[in-house]
């Protein structure tokens, strides 16, 4: 079931049938750029790609221009997007890509990898993402053969519309290119992975670092720039979103928060999800996971089963404006089944 779900909410933001008119569904057969994300410079040569609602991007992405080459974090969710993304960073310089990096493996963060492999561009990440990229990925992303069946489903109820019913054979026509752009994805591995730990990168004098911490996935990594004190922190952070805790160990992340909070007070946050913020974003998505942390605790401890305490437990006022409403029923059963020591990933 929770596979089931974990596909189905992609597969409906993808669909764009949870985004009715977002700008990214306008024109299916002419993505562009500006559908799909908004580039953001965050410092000299340190760029945000902020994902936009319903369009091909999913992720936020991101790039670090050095004096000898480019370092990509990130590859969005889908193929064309990630070119999308290497045609911006050529707008703003003629350095050659030399690295691309995946922050962790969920398809929104690694689907336009095959664009770097293709371009011989080494793509590092943590060593859990080899294991997990082909494999776990599979919720995100249906099998060749299930995609193909969902296309001549959707293909046949199209032909079977008739043309004065213009609105549904539009949405079956953006759902028919959905499904389109779903099939060119192929599930590509990192070419360079690291244990746990610190790797620095030199991009000529300037130096990125990578750092690994639990919490998300458990193969999270985080690229800092520390000449300009930017951080990418991937899904380790979310700014203003509810977040996908459907890998997660929420009593690993929240310390992980404190660590960068306390390392990172003043820096400034490229978020796997959200706009680019501060640290008092940083610090409100670390209080809604230690509040629904709690609040699951208390439920569990009054002998709450998992259904009374998602019809029970509210989400407290602060986070209703948060995107990814979606999550906030998730969140609870993901964390009830953590304290309890039932949560099986994958
Ligand atoms: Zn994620």
């Amino acid at each position: 079931m929770r596979r089931a779900a974990a596909a189905m909410i992609f597969w409906l933001a993808l669909a764009g049938l949870t985004t009715a008119g977002a700008p990214g569904l306008a024109s299916p057969a002419a993505p562009k750029a500006e559908d799909d994300f908004q580039l953001v410079k965050v410092a000299e040569g340190v760029y945000g790609a902020i994902a936009k609602s319903g369009g091909l991007a999913s992720g936020n992405a991101g790039f670090i221009v050095g004096d000898s080459g480019v370092l990509v974090v990130d590859t969005f969710f889908t193929p064309i997007a990630a070119n999308e993304l290497i045609a911006e960073i050529g707008k703003v310089t003629s350095q050659p890509i030399k690295y691309a990096v995946n922050t962790h493996y969920h398809l929104d963060h690694t689907g336009g990898n095959q664009v770097f492999t293709e371009r011989n561009v080494p793509i590092i990440a943590q060593e859990n993402v080899m294991k997990w990229q082909t494999t776990k990925n599979r919720k995100f992303l249906p099998t060749p053969e299930e995609m193909q069946k969902r296309r001549a489903d959707t293909a046949k109820q199209l032909a079977d519309t008739p043309a004065d019913q213009k609105d549904k054979r539009a949405q079956l026509e953006r759902q028919l290119s959905r499904i389109d752009v779903m099939m060119s994805i192929k599930l590509t591995n990192p070419t360079i992975t690291f244990n746990s730990g610190v790797l620095h990168l030199y991009l000529g004098s300037r130096e990125v670092i990578l750092v690994t911490l639990p919490g998300h996935t458990g193969g999270d990594t985080l690229v800092y720039v520390p000449d300009a004190d930017v951080l990418f922190t991937g899904d380790m952070g979310w700014a203003k979103t509810l977040p996908n805790l459907v890998d997660a160990t929420v009593n690993d992340w929240v310390p992980s928060l404190d660590k960068i909070l306390s390392h990172h007070p003043n820096s400034k946050f490229v978020p796997g999800h959200g706009e680019v913020a501060g640290a008092a974003e940083m610090r409100d998505f670390r209080d809604y996971l230690d509040q629904l942390r709690t609040t699951v605790k208390q439920a569990i401890e009054s002998g709450l089963t998992i259904e009374q305490a998602k019809q029970q437990l509210k989400l407290p006022e602060k986070y209703k404006g948060f995107a990814f409403q979606n999550f906030a029923q998730s969140n609870i059963e993901d964390m009830y089944k953590e304290l309890k020591g039932t949560k099986q990933t994958g």
